[in-house]
């Protein structure tokens, strides 16, 4: 090795133990180089090679993550944050070795806002986790990756999911953040407000950052109401090209579409196949999901299966109880799905009975008279499909 080279290796090794035993005396045995615990952070939900980092940090506060930083910043040590590991580009790999500073132990719901229909969380809290604390309110947080990813990695890759289609993005559902720079300064962009002018919308600039410019420490999330009512649709058709021109006829008709989801005739056969599924045949299917008022989503429902038919949909399968609305869930039903979320084949999850409307937040009559009926039993592809994509 040139004389250069192992210089180099040698202050880096020492800056790597400095930092070591003094994140140590920060935090405890919560600084790991457990073989293991470095392995878990070498990579994420992506083929790349994985690269080991030199110590895992497990932060649990805002200050926490600031000192860390400052500290890596001081000896030149690189920092990679790591949420859930579920991104799928390498994100979270420490090419460089260094710390990676696991943020999934920060999982507080520091405050909901139920009138206001905001809230503010930590970045380890997830989506699954937000939405049960939630759905006792009548609120929920629609951005769905279909992965049990944390909220604060959704923010670092400016993550979408079907959802996207009516609710947006988490760039539309994300109103402020507190952020921990490099050199241990911790920052609030944003605000509880919807529109402010004063300034740059450094918001906007940390969305999708991959962790580069700052770890967000606090995320202040724009909440919506869970809708009244829910319908799940399916879709067939001869041709993909049916299907893809339904989709398009169906977003220039301006119908307010929560979900839609495309699977080619390969991807339903797998989905048949790993999933039991029933009723549905291989071939190129749309799923949708309609949120609404009751009398809204029926029409809603009619339209779609008018535009479907019109380029050939060769089955429209609806179903418009709680359990049903499932269907158009991630493609869930696929194998590459994160099967041990999925409800069994055949079982309602708990948590789509017992989702109260916005009319729970009128009194209960009222609630009473707005909830859809009990609908007739939903087909084996709407309650197979995975339950946690729905808002509660
Ligand atoms: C089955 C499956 C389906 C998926 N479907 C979709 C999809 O439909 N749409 C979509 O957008 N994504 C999808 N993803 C990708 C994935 O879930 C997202 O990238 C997710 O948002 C990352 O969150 P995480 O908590 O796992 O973050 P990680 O993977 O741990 O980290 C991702 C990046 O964010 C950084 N980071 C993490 N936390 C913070 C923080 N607090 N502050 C600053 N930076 C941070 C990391 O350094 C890294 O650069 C899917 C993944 C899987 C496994």
């Amino acid at each position: 090795m040139p004389e250069d080279g192992l210089k180099t290796d040698i202050m880096r090794a020492r800056s790597v133990d400095l930092v070591i035993a003094e994140a140590r005396s920060l935090i405890g045995d919560r600084l790991t180089t457990n073989e293991s615990l470095r392995a878990q952070h070498s990579h994420g939900e992506d083929p790349q090679p994985p690269s080991t980092p030199d110590a895992v940090a497990f932060a649990e506060t805002a200050d926490e993550v600031a000192a860390l930083l400052a500290l890596c910043n001081r000896h030149s040590v690189p920092v990679v944050p790591f949420g859930a590991g579920t991104s799928l580009e390498g994100h979270v790999t420490p090419v460089r070795g260094g710390l990676s500073l696991d943020l999934s132990r920060m999982t507080r719901i520091l405050d909901v806002h139920q009138p206001d229909m905001d809230c503010r969380v930590e970045p380890g809290v997830t989506r699954q986790l937000l939405n049960t604390h939630l759905r006792d309110q009548g609120l929920f947080f629609p951005v769905d990756p279909g992965s049990e990813c944390t909220i604060g990695g959704m923010c670092a890759t400016r993550a979408s999911g079907t959802n996207a289609v009516r609710y947006g993005t988490i760039r539309e559902n994300v109103l402020g953040l507190t952020v921990a720079l490099a050199d241990g300064r911790l920052i609030r962009t944003g605000g509880r407000v919807r529109k402010s002018s004063t300034g740059y919308d450094l918001t906007r600039l940390f969305i999708g950052s991959e962790g580069t410019l700052g770890v967000i420490t606090e995320i202040t999330l724009r909440l919506h109401g869970i809708p009244e009512a829910i319908a799940a649709a399916a879709a067939q058709f001869p041709t993909l090209a049916g299907a893809v021109e339904s989709v398009i006829a169906v977003m220039q008709a301006g119908i307010p579409i929560a979900r839609i989801e495309l699977l080619d005739d390969v991807q339903m056969q797998a989905s048949i196949a790993y999933s039991k599924l029933e009723g549905l045949a291989p071939l190129p299917t749309l799923f949708f999901e309609l949120h609404g008022t009751p009398t809204a989503v029926a029409e809603q429902q009619a339209t779609v299966e008018e535009i479907a038919r019109s380029f050939g949909a060769e089955s429209f399968a609806a179903a418009a109880d709680a359990e049903a609305r499932a269907i158009s869930g991630k493609p869930a039903t696929t194998p590459t799905g994160p099967r041990s979320r999925s409800s069994p084949a055949g079982a309602a999850s708990p948590r789509t009975r017992s989702c109260p409307s916005p009319a729970s937040r009128k009194p209960s009559s009222a609630s009473r008279k707005t909830s859809p009926p009990p609908a007739s039993p939903a087909p084996s592809w709407a309650m197979s499909a995975t339950a946690t994509s729905t808002p509660c």
